[in-house]
């Protein structure tokens, strides 16, 4: 048995190195049916002999066994003139799985064979592998690609060049049509702009029970977008204020959405549809908090009232009520309580109210009467 070890031979034809581009090592790897067998191998040449590049895959005490049996087998039938000197090399070739594998090297083109080596007479001879680096200047064949503008929602990209015609392309990407400058794979892409949008700008109002519209439109692709919102009354509605109080009446109005423009979109208040001067409330940032003023609540009729807040783009509503002492709600006139026209367009009487309205109107009678 002459099969002990595997071992490959890395041989040059680049006339002794005569471009000065043969590298100072290389690495290989074993595969075994295929696949990595080992870790990479750097090979340099041996320091006795600058000409013998080898490596050695020492295989285990089975698989020389198993390899050498099926030499044998083979040789055999060599011997016995069943295969010719091609077929005895191919069948060795498949006896043994294993193969080699080396990193390529720049301007050499790499062949991987294996080589056989004639035995004694009457004997097998061993075979090896062969990495043959044959030394050939490349020259890149480029193909240019067409710089392209980025857009506000697609990529574009820079011009740039590939080697990627003929066999032995190196697939390079080059940023000149010299093939001098090498960049890395997708560098020349231009990320997409993004849109250039304006500001949102109005284009129907809201009101206490439509949603407005606002829109906004890129510079640059006219793309446009469009949104809705509605402002409201987020707290305070419904508020009570009794005459005479030092309490704080306030109520918060809030945008749906883009709440932080709510303030400054502010332009007026309105009770009962009359403007309402600027000395008898103030107002505050968060979303917009209005105060109205004690001696202005004062001032306003027992009863229920509407607050409006005028916006430069839309419109709140929130109601509030005046009770004419802090006994309150016990007090309330009757104007307050029964809304005439509403009965008249609905005529729905619940005859609890009527009693009630009754009783009161009575009331009122005797006390004029005397
Ligand atoms: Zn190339
Ligand atoms: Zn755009």
């Amino acid at each position: 048995m002459t099969t002990a070890v595997l071992y490959a031979q890395i041989d040059w034809d680049d006339d002794n190195d005569a471009a000065g581009e043969r590298p100072e090592s290389v690495t290989v790897q074993w595969l075994k049916d295929g696949k990595p067998y080992g870790y990479p191998i750097v090979v340099s040449p041996d320091e006795d002999n600058e000409e013998e590049w080898v490596v050695d895959l020492e295989l285990t005490y089975a698989e020389i066994q198993e390899i050498g049996r099926k030499q044998d087998e083979i040789a055999q039938r060599y011997q016995a003139g069943e295969m010719s000197e091609e077929e005895f090399i191919e069948a060795v070739k498949n006896v043994i799985s294993y193969s080699i594998e080396q990193e390529s090297i720049d301007n050499y083109i790499t062949t991987v064979e294996i080589k056989a080596i004639e035995g004694a007479e009457g004997e097998t001879g061993t075979s090896y592998y062969q990495i043959l680096n044959t030394y050939k200047k490349h020259e890149h064949y480029l193909t240019k690609t067409e710089a392209k503008d980025a857009t506000c929602t697609k990529i574009g990209n820079s011009a740039y060049w590939t080697c990627d015609q003929g066999d032995d392309c190196c697939g390079k990407y080059f940023s000149d049509a010299e093939g001098t400058t090498e960049i890395e794979k997708d560098s020349w892409i231009l990320p997409a702009l993004g849109h250039n949008w304006s500001d949102w700008t109005m284009v129907k109002a809201s009101s206490s029970s439509q949603e407005g519209e606002e829109e906004r439109i890129c510079s640059r692709c006219k793309e446009k977008e469009t949104q809705k919102y509605m402002y409201s009354c987020t707290d305070g509605e419904g508020n009570t204020w009794n005459r005479g109080s030092k309490d704080t009446f306030t109520f918060t109005f809030k945008r749906s959405i883009r709440d932080e423009v709510t303030y400054d979109r502010f332009s007026e208040i309105q009770i009962d549809g009359k403007k309402v001067d600027e000395t008898n409330f103030s107002k505050q940032k968060g979303s917009l908090i209005i105060t109205l003023n004690p001696k202005y609540l004062d001032s306003l009729s027992a009863g229920k009232h509407q607050l409006k807040v005028i916006f430069s783009d839309g419109s709140a509503e929130a109601s509030f009520k005046v009770f004419s002492s802090a006994g309150g709600q016990h007090v309330i006139p009757v104007t307050g309580i029964i809304d005439w026209n509403h009965f008249q367009t609905t005529g729905i009487i619940s005859a609890f109210v009527v009693v009630i309205s009754v009783l009161l109107m009575m009331r009122k009678r005797k006390l004029i009467r005397k």
